[in-house]
């Protein structure tokens, strides 16, 4: 079932202070009319995910021909885009998800950006896409949170989420490689995931659906991953689940990954297990950085295939003690409850278990700055 698609590793031996930025590069063009103090403040006081924009995105634009140009950051709003712009007809598209993160002595600091820099090119070459240089990458991100830095909140495990995005502008309705392609990064600021304490989210195994294929675009980060994934995600509401568990494509039996985030399993005998990169799998940052805090602990991780019988099995026979989720935005989350139309388990009584709320905590206080960073993952930008 492997398709031999490299994984990225995200170059663990860099320290991402090191890598480098072409902040100078972006002009930043003032937004004449920001929002108001009063205004702002407010909207950090109350957050929902992914509603609030800040004042300004970055961009810059590339040409077959000339390459990237036009590097700047503007004042956030509406794009002109022609109808005949290939992404609205053909979704190439790709994008990033990472965050920067305030700690209590007001600093900001990213985590990992030189992974999720890495990472875009990867989806790029898939969605045959230019290539963005890692100092663009930087750069750009630089810019904005140094010019919207009042907008990063400083509330318990807020954050300002960041999205660089990159998509085919050209207007033809050719099936070919666009020749224009924009490249854009909104920032959103985005409270606590649990402000109420940590819940165990439910999930439903996809029935009949799956979300990548051999040979597909299940390790780009694309647009479509997640259009086809919609369907699959109505199913598990319809059946009292929060979030959808993919199986594998090709024998419907081996455990991808939920429509989002990457999935681990604790055994009894203190062992973790994660579905392998076959190709199918987007390859987590967090799910590589909890790999490795795993390890340093003493824990075995293994990445291997994962048959979902002997998840069944094992939760029912108590040798799985606790299944968590992990990705940017949730960071960990422990899984409560697993459901199909054959089964309805719940998962250590449904509540967080030992093993994910450590992981959870040692991640976690790494990027808020509680803990050292023996792995240099943290930048900071302001
Ligand atoms: C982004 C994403 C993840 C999580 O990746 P992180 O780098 O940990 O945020 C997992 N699965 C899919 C499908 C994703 O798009």
């Amino acid at each position: 079932m492997s398709t031999g698609v490299p994984a990225l590793g995200f170059g663990d031996q860099v320290p991402s202070a090191s890598a480098p930025s072409a902040v100078e590069a972006f002009e930043v063009r003032a937004n004449p009319a920001p929002l108001p103090v009063a205004e702002r403040e407010a909207a950090l006081a109350n957050l929902n995910f992914g509603t609030q924009f800040t004042d300004h995105m970055a961009r810059a634009q590339w040409r077959s021909g000339t390459g990237w140009l036009d590097r700047r950051v503007e004042a956030y709003g509406p794009l002109s885009l022609d109808p005949a712009a290939a992404v609205l007809h053909y979704g190439q598209e790709i994008f990033e998800g990472l965050k920067a993160y305030r700690w209590a002595d007001g600093s900001v600091w990213l985590f990992r950006p030189e992974a999720n820099a890495a990472r875009f090119n990867k989806s790029a070459q898939r969605l045959a896409l230019p290539q963005l240089q890692i100092d663009d990458f930087i750069g750009s991100i630089e810019a904005l949170v140094r010019t919207d830095v009042e907008w990063v909140p400083s509330g318990d495990e807020s954050s300002l989420y960041l999205r660089p995005f990159m998509f085919a502008s050209e207007a033809f309705l050719g099936v070919r490689p666009a020749q224009i392609v924009d490249y854009l990064l909104i920032a959103s600021p985005v409270g606590a995931y649990f402000p109420g304490g940590i819940i165990p989210v439910s999930i439903w195994v996809a029935q009949g659906y799956h979300r990548a294929g051999p040979g597909g675009t299940g390790d780009a980060k694309c647009g479509g991953n997640y259009a086809s994934s919609l369907l699959p995600q109505m199913q598990a509401a319809d059946n009292g689940c929060q979030q959808v568990l993919f199986l594998d494509a090709k024998e419907d039996k081996y455990l991808d990954e939920l429509g989002g985030m990457n999935v681990f399993v604790v055994r009894a005998d203190g062992s973790v297990e994660t579905p392998r990169l076959t190709g199918n799998i987007l390859e987590g940052i967090t799910r590589s950085s909890v790999i490795r805090q795993l390890e340093d602990t003493g824990r075995k991780v293994l990445e291997k295939d994962i048959t979902l019988d002997e998840v069944r099995s094992g939760v029912e026979s108590g040798d799985i003690l606790e299944v968590f989720a992990c990705g940017t935005a949730a960071a960990v989350t422990p899984v409560g409850r697993l459901a199909s139309p054959d089964f309805d388990l719940t998962i250590n009584g449904g509540v967080a278990g030992e093993v994910t709320l450590a992981i959870r905590k040692s991640l976690t206080d790494i990027q808020y700055g509680r803990a050292a960073d023996p792995y240099g993952w943290m930048r900071r930008v302001a």
